[in-house]
């Protein structure tokens, strides 16, 4: 028989992060698959940096890109692309990464053409279908597609079972962000811009910020910006330091409410290395983003979520990770609290980290023949 074809489908840049340790494992078995990747070509200014950096070796470019685009935009497009490829390749696994519109239209596209969908980082869920939006629904909708759910931890096991998947389809394999971060741990050189940052912020420590999120835009991220702003002023040993999303609706919060401020640096979107060098030396990290709550307790450093809910609890529970809610009173009292002398953030550099050892990617390479071999005719 043949080797199995796999296809791997790539969209936004936390795609390219963890399907990178993936796409290297399976071309480390040369004899027992042959890899192929896609990329949707969404967001290529962010996207096509994390490709270089992982050395990922694109095939086909879906040419999906265009700016502002709604998920309904993105879904469509990537339907009309994914489809005639899974049509002409016929490989016989698609691989999807997360919850973003690109990973479930690429699930609905190889359901539609009889292609079997492998989940990685799946079973994960915040409780509440409309937030985060849309990735919540995204992620439960490919958990209906997919033939095959690679979950990061013990607890997403859980809830797939609960909601009826069949125990044999899945493989708890930790979380490959974990492979990536270790994989680029000996290359941490930061750029001289960054470099500069972190010099200038001296004896001052950092406070680093990302948010871009649509449940915090407008009012919550109107708020949270002035309660960091507030805080970085009360405080002359903290310098806040944020990578502003290229979001138009976030540009503009920025700097209407950070900008020209001596304790405030606002920076471009970061190259993955400078970002995670930042996160390394940073006392503490405010964010919403989904793969910073993964990223934290890899390299120890306590995270403050500007979140009402999250899909990843284990961070909370580890203690890690707070869950600050969008409201701004208590933003400002979590601040407070996470810098004083002494506090839990003190004690976050012994925690073990919930998502895994970084041998993800090997995982599902091992696992991958065995459960194909309950659907290869
Ligand atoms: N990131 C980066 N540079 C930045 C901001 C974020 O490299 O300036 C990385 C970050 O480490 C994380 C990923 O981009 O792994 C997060 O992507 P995003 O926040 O877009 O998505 P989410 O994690 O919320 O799904």
């Amino acid at each position: 028989m043949s080797l199995p074809v796999v296809l791997s489908l790539i969209g936004t840049r936390p795609e390219a992060i963890k399907l990178a340790p993936v796409l290297r494992a399976l071309e480390a078995r040369p004899g027992r698959f042959r890899s192929f990747v896609a990329l949707t070509g969404q967001h290529r200014e962010l996207v096509e940096p994390f490709v270089r950096l992982f050395a990922i070796r694109p095939d086909h470019d879906l040419e999906v890109g265009r700016n502002g685009q709604t998920p309904a935009d993105v879904a469509r497009r990537v339907l009309e692309s994914l489809g005639p490829l899974l049509e002409r390749m016929r490989p016989d696994l698609l691989l999807v990464q997360g919850d973003t519109t690109s990973a479930l239209a690429g699930a609905l596209a190889g359901f539609y053409q009889g292609v079997p969908v492998g989940h990685v980082e799946a079973g994960l869920r915040s409780g509440d279908p409309l937030s985060p939006f849309p990735e919540e629904m995204n992620r439960r909708l490919i958990s209906r597609l997919a033939a095959f759910h690679f979950a990061a931890t013990e607890g997403n096991r859980r809830t797939l079972l609960a909601e009826g998947v069949d125990e044999a389809r899945i493989a708890v394999t930790g979380n490959p962000v974990v492979d990536a971060l270790h994989s680029i741990a000996e290359r941490l050189e930061p750029s001289p811009e960054i470099a500069r940052v972190v010099e200038e912020a001296a004896p001052a420590r950092l406070l680093v910020l990302t948010t871009h999120r649509r449940e915090s835009f407008g009012a919550t991220m109107e708020q949270n910006l002035r309660a960091l702003r507030d805080f970085a002023e009360r405080h002359d040993d903290a310098v806040l330091v944020f990578p502003v999303h290229p979001n138009p609706r976030v540009q503009e919060a920025a700097q209407r409410v950070l900008g020209s401020r001596p304790l405030v640096r606002l920076l471009p979107p970061l190259g993955y290395l400078d970002f995670i060098y930042l996160l390394s030396r940073t006392r503490l990290i405010v964010s919403d983003s989904g793969g910073v709550q993964e990223e934290a307790p890899t390299l120890r450093k306590p995270l403050l979520i500007l979140r009402e809910n999250t899909e990843r609890p284990e961070a909370v529970a580890a203690g890690v990770a707070r869950l600050v809610g969008a409201g701004a009173g208590r933003l400002r009292d979590s601040l407070e609290e996470a810098w004083a002398d002494g506090s839990w953030a003190d004690h976050v550099s012994e925690i073990e980290n919930p998502f895994g050892d970084g041998r993800s990617g090997e995982r599902i390479a091992e696992v991958l023949p065995c459960m194909l071999a309950q659907v290869r005719r």
